[in-house]
């Protein structure tokens, strides 16, 4: 495929070429709905990422683990983390299985498959709502894909803290604070206090003098309710062979084009139809030669 010629800004170099790439996003397609579908992620594991300071702790997490370990099972790439703020995190997709399906394409943002599952996994698995922007593509030159995920402030809050962070910013606001009192009061650690001071202060809750601020004392009138709201269950990555399984099990053309997830077949489908037109189309040079065989095929 050494010809230049104007075929070169067309996504791929023949119709059964197409054929094929489509074949390969429908099945990372499907793999992407059968992975989201199980990767219901209780708060308590969510916060330990959302309190992360830097990208190592975000890598070490169980979490982050997982997301990495399901990435590749869907067959999208192997995802980092290059950057974390308190509401944005970056990551970033080595070696993209979905820049290769667009092999001829030499230019533009393509992974936009990648950008929704991500995005899947934030708002169904963790119940955290965001934005996904592909920033870098390796098909723009960039070594790696990259994508911002921009939290929006208010899931977070709802997440990020836990029971003990509000019993700490009542007794903060009560003024009779001390971290060691706390600590002795709460069966904790000091260092684990001044951890949770840290936190909060990264959220804006408390000042450089460990004063709650406005934005503190707002979250805390609406935290009240917080904890009548979570749900404890076990994380995803206790059951991860049932998801490695189910997502093997959607490895073939046929089953993705004939299931939806979670639900009965919405069309009957002759999938062993399915399969010969694929394979015809590998074969065919033109669309009307496919649709020639395929009318033969049914008479
Ligand atoms: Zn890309």
């Amino acid at each position: 495929m050494d010809e230049v010629n104007d075929q070169e800004v067309e996504p791929f170099d023949s119709f059964a070429e197409a054929v094929s790439s489509l074949e390969k996003l429908t099945k990372i397609e499907t793999k992407i709905a059968v992975g989201i579908e199980k990767s219901l992620v209780p708060w308590k594991e969510s916060r330990k990422l959302l309190k992360c300071m830097n990208p190592d702790q975000v890598s070490n997490t169980s979490l982050f683990q997982f997301m990495q370990n399901l990435f590749l099972q869907m067959g999208l790439g192997k995802l980092g983390i290059s950057n974390v703020s308190r509401f944005q995190l970056t990551l970033v997709l080595t070696d993209c299985q979905v820049c290769k399906i667009y092999r001829t394409q030499k230019s533009g943002r393509i992974c936009f498959i990648t950008s929704d599952a991500i995005l899947k996994f934030f708002v169904k698995g963790l119940d955290l709502p965001c934005v996904v922007e592909e920033t870098k593509c390796a098909k723009e030159g960039s070594e790696n894909c990259e994508f911002k995920v921009d939290l929006q402030p208010l899931g977070v809050y709802k997440i990020a803290l836990d029971e003990m962070d509000r019993v700490l910013i009542g007794c903060i606001l009560s003024s009779k604070f001390a971290v060691k009192d706390f600590a002795d009061d709460n069966g904790i650690e000091e260092g684990e206090v001044l951890y949770r001071l840290k936190v909060l202060k990264s959220y804006q809750i408390v000042d450089e003098n460990h004063n709650i601020t406005e934005i503190g004392s707002t979250y805390y009138k609406f935290a009240q309710g917080l904890r009548a709201l979570e749900e404890d269950f076990d994380p995803p990555w206790k059951s991860l062979a049932d998801i490695t399984t189910a997502i093997a099990a959607k490895n073939s053309f046929a089953e993705a084009m004939s299931e939806t997830v979670g639900s009965e077949p919405v069309i009957d489908v002759d999938s062993s139809e399915i399969v010969n037109l694929a394979e015809e189309a590998k074969k065919s040079k033109s669309f009307a030669e496919l649709i020639s065989k395929y009318v033969k095929l049914n008479e």
